[in-house]
């Protein structure tokens, strides 16, 4: 098999659309390798599991966010600064 992905010119890791074998696929810059079309949103320039990814630690500080809002209504800043410090280390 012709492993192309260590050949990338600048054309080619630019281009919206680049046809590899009659199969239409893009250059991900994230992962430094041609994915399909369909493993990209819209015009975005790295695959979907990149940004889900993203996504996952966006989730994760949002959560943080809402247990620090949760534990200043009941008063316990302290004892919040420790949760907050335990769920970055899981
Ligand atoms: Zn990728």
């Amino acid at each position: 098999m012709y492993h192309f992905k260590h050949r990338v010119c600048e054309f080619h890791s630019k281009a919206p659309v680049v046809i590899v074998s009659g199969v239409s696929k893009r250059f991900c810059q994230q992962c430094s390798r041609f994915h399909e079309l369909s493993e990209f949103d819209d015009v975005k320039r790295s695959c979907r599991k990149r940004l889900a990814g993203h996504n996952e630690r966006r989730r994760k500080a949002l959560r943080l966010q809402l247990m620090k809002n949760h534990c200043r209504k009941s008063g316990e800043s302290k004892s919040s600064k420790k949760l907050q410090q335990t769920d970055l280390s899981i």
